[in-house]
């Protein structure tokens, strides 16, 4: 292991200056021309590691850029590794708040989350060229750009990588302890829409039917769905309705997020949703419901565990204490263990902050994370399916 590491701690600046350049980028997941470029970056980033590598670019429907790397392997098998390229900041981040490094942490819009999974992905590929003394699987590499909107466009290119890959790795952020992640919440979004009928609240208040007051009963309703001892929530949050306080109200909509941790808890939650949809407190009003279950919780099943369990003894050997977290949050992830594919996550250098200006990346983790990685291909490439 010692020489791996010492590679690993050799690549550190240029792992840095990498960073630098993908975290200068202002690359929301609806800045279609930041997210562009950092594909760019990183496809002449991958170019170099050799003529092995087949990179593909897809377009999706927004025209975003999203990248497939394909890296043939000498044993059966295969690995995919996931990535995404956008962040949820807006255009102009950047230039408030640049790339900076303070200490043992560095700052900037997506540092984390994952500009930092992202090179250290390069890095580990890096490795594996430069070593040539193990075997190793194929590696299929899914680096999209529209992970922080829940993937829509990307999700079907990483479901067609999963379905016939022996396991999954997610260089999303580790935790700030440096746990990985083995299990995530599922994700729903639901949008209400009330329709009333509008009236004078002075001169013929009889003759309205209260959107608002419809969308009340719902919202009570939908709350009392939240169940924390099943890790379940139903949280209304949006809401918009009405023009004036003497005008009864025609029109009202609301947003819900719901967070669930198994598939069954998710499907009762949904014919739930629908049930409350569909029950009228208020005579004269019509609702119509959008929206649905956009992601899959990542069960915390056997495989991951197994996959885990690995990681937390290649951890031993360097001296890095890994633990397993299960989240609220969903990644991509969530859509390869959901195909019942081994999946391990939050194999990035740790951060903390995510989503939020006080981001950053523990660059003391940046070594030992790439390391595990690493390690973490050459064993199961050697061992087969689990
Ligand atoms: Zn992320």
């Amino acid at each position: 292991l010692e020489d791996k590491l010492n590679f690993f701690a050799g690549v550190k600046s240029d792992f840095l200056e990498m960073l630098r350049e993908l975290v200068n980028v202002d690359c929301g997941s609806s800045n279609i021309k930041g997210v562009n470029l950092v594909a760019d970056k990183v496809k002449s980033f991958f170019k170099t590691l050799g003529s092995r590598y087949d990179i593909k670019t897809i377009v999706g429907s927004r025209g975003e850029k999203h990248l497939l790397i394909n890296r043939p392997g000498n044993v059966p098998g295969k690995i995919v590794m996931l990535g995404h390229m956008d962040t949820v900041f807006p255009a102009g981040t950047v230039e408030k708040r640049p790339f900076r490094v303070e200490g043992s942490k560095a700052f900037g819009p997506g540092v984390a989350d994952m500009k930092g999974g992202i090179v250290s992905l390069f890095f580990v590929m890096k490795a594996v060229e430069h070593f040539t003394d193990c075997d190793i699987m194929d590696i299929e590499i899914v680096l999209n750009s529209d992970e922080e909107i829940s993937s829509p466009f990307s999700r079907e290119i990483i479901e067609k990588s999963a379905k016939n890959a022996s396991y999954a790795m997610v260089f999303e952020p580790g935790r700030p302890g440096g746990d990985v992640v083995t299990g995530r919440k599922g994700i729903g979004k639901y949008f209400f829409e009330v329709r009333g009928k509008s009236a004078h609240a002075g001169s013929n208040h009889q003759d309205g039917a209260n959107a608002i007051v419809e969308l009340a009963y719902k919202t009570i309703e939908l709350a009392k769905l939240t169940d924390y001892g099943r890790g379940l929530t139903v949280n209304p949050g949006l809401v918009k309705g009405g023009i004036s306080p003497n005008t009864v109200p025609d029109q009202c909509e609301m947003a819900v997020d719901v967070r669930f941790q198994t598939v069954d808890d998710g499907e009762q939650l949904d014919k739930r949703i629908k049930e409350i949809a569909n029950r009228r407190h208020v005579d004269g009003t019509i609702t119509s419901l959008r929206g649905g279950i956009t992601r899959p919780p990542m069960e915390r099943t056997e495989g991951n565990v197994k996959l885990y369990s690995i990681v937390h003894e290649i951890g031993k050997e360097i001296g890095e204490q890994i633990g397993e977290a299960f989240v609220g949050g969903g990644s991509d992830g969530n859509f390869t263990s959901n195909l019942g594919v081994p999946t391990i996550d939050g194999l990035g250098p740790k951060g903390s902050g995510f989503h939020t200006e006080n981001e950053y990346l523990d660059l003391d983790s940046v070594v030992p994370r790439m390391m595990v990685a690493y390690e973490l291909i050459g064993r199961l490439s050697k061992g087969g399916r689990i």
